[in-house]
């Protein structure tokens, strides 16, 4: 902003998400690494809508061109592959850090330990082998991108002057002792399990982030981001709500793991978004619990996929992962107060949107059952 005085207009027209009658709002220059991910590419449209000029940093990891052609050739967009771990030299007044590969470890590790976990299936050990390999190298790349990743764009952020939105996780609260999680939780994670490299990454990325913004006066935002659902989710990460999604579309059975009544809350993308953007506009640094309240057991997930999918959808029950959390369902007390943010979608609601969206990648034009 020009000046302090617009500064403060314009903050709280951004807040509140509108521009009184005759006032033309200044369009930032707004990064977004990660941005070519599921919840990256909806910010990214959110952000372009409102007018501003997005440079998207990302690997394409997990993320995909596709979820951002639709911007491409407009002179306010721009996508550069490139891997936060790297240093990089931008000129931009905000930084929304998404660039974490949060998927592919939970894929990677869903097939070894569910195969490991089989007694019968012991001879499956020596060519898993290989499997371990892959499996250390993304744990390193996910321990670089949280850690180095993170302090690349917060040192971005001071050599500019950019306000830098980092999203966490509510995997910081490991297995809650406490339920509902509000954000003066410590949480209980195991720091030497098999979850404890992205929980810890992100913990680490917090802290690094509290540490630019007390030492070195860098403006923060901190984001704690429950189970979230949409559109252009990767259709095979492993998580539950594409696997049981893609399952009932394939006409396979829906996998649940354990006993199925461990509790997740879920949240449409769109409500995430809006979340997201709210905090970096907001006044407050957070962190901030972004979650929808609804609490949903993993065997009622299922049938409301049954539902809205397919009645006759089959369930099949597998072991469960190592120090998976029993329950979580977020406390928005403070988001609530203090960004005048709460979810609009119920699971019922949003579930269909994203249902069409793997109904056209799963079969594109092929008849469904087929593909
Ligand atoms: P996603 O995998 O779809 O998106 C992550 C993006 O980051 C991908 O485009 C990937 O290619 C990119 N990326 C990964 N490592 C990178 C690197 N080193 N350099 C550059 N780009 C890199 O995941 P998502 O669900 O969109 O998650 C976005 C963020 O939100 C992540 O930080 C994740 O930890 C956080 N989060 C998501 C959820 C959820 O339920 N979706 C829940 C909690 C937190
Ligand atoms: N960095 C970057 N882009 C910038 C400024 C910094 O990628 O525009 C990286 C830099 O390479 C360093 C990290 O951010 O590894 C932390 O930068 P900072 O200036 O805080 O630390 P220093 O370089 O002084 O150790
Ligand atoms: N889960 C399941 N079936 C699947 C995949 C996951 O029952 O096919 C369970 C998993 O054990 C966990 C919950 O669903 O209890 C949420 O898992 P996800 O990986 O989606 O998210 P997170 O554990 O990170 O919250």
């Amino acid at each position: 902003y020009e000046t302090r005085q617009e500064e403060k207009l314009f903050g709280r027209i951004n807040a509140g998400g509108k521009v009184p009658l005759g006032l033309k709002r200044k369009s930032l220059r707004i990064l977004v690494t990660g941005g070519a991910g599921f919840v990256g590419s909806h910010l990214v449209d959110r952000l372009m809508e409102r007018g501003d000029n997005v440079i998207v940093v990302d690997n394409f990891f997990t993320g995909r061109k596709d979820n951002l052609m639709h911007h491409f050739g407009n002179h306010r967009f721009e996508l550069i592959r490139h891997d936060v771990v790297e240093p990089i030299l931008l000129e931009v007044d905000q930084i929304y850090h998404l660039a974490c590969p949060a998927s592919p470890v939970h894929y990677k590790f869903n097939p070894v330990k569910t195969i490991i976990s089989f007694p019968h299936l012991h001879y499956f050990l020596s060519p898993m082998r290989g499997y371990f390999e892959v499996l250390n190298c993304d744990l390193r790349r996910l321990h670089k991108t949280n850690v180095v990743g993170t302090l690349n764009m917060l040192g971005l952020a001071k050599r500019v002057g950019a306000r830098f939105l980092l999203t966490s996780t509510s995997e910081v609260y490991g297995d809650p002792l406490q339920h509902p999680q509000a954000e003066s939780y410590w949480g209980n994670v195991n720091p030497i399990g098999v979850r404890s490299c992205y929980d810890e990454g992100k913990r680490t990325a917090e802290t690094l982030t509290m540490d630019y913004h007390r030492g070195l006066g860098i403006e923060v935002r901190i984001a704690r981001i429950f189970n979230t659902y949409g559109p252009r989710m990767c259709i095979d990460d492993g998580r539950v709500v594409s696997n049981f999604v893609a399952q009932a579309l394939r006409k396979e059975p829906l996998t649940v793991y354990g006993d199925g009544k461990q509790t997740r809350s879920f949240q449409y993308v769109s409500d995430l978004v809006e979340g997201l953007i709210r905090l970096m506009e907001g006044e407050s640094v957070g962190p901030f619990n972004l979650g929808n309240p609804g609490e949903f057991t993993m065997l009622e997930l299922a049938q409301v996929v049954q539902e809205v999918i397919d009645p006759n959808a089959k369930i099949e029950f597998r072991p469960n992962t190592e120090d998976d959390p029993h329950k979580r369902k977020p406390d928005i007390t403070k988001a609530k107060r203090l960004l005048g943010w709460e979810p609009t979608v119920s699971l019922r609601k949003g579930l269909p949107h994203m249902v069409s969206d793997f109904r056209q990648r799963i079969f594109g034009n092929q008849k469904e059952g087929g593909g």
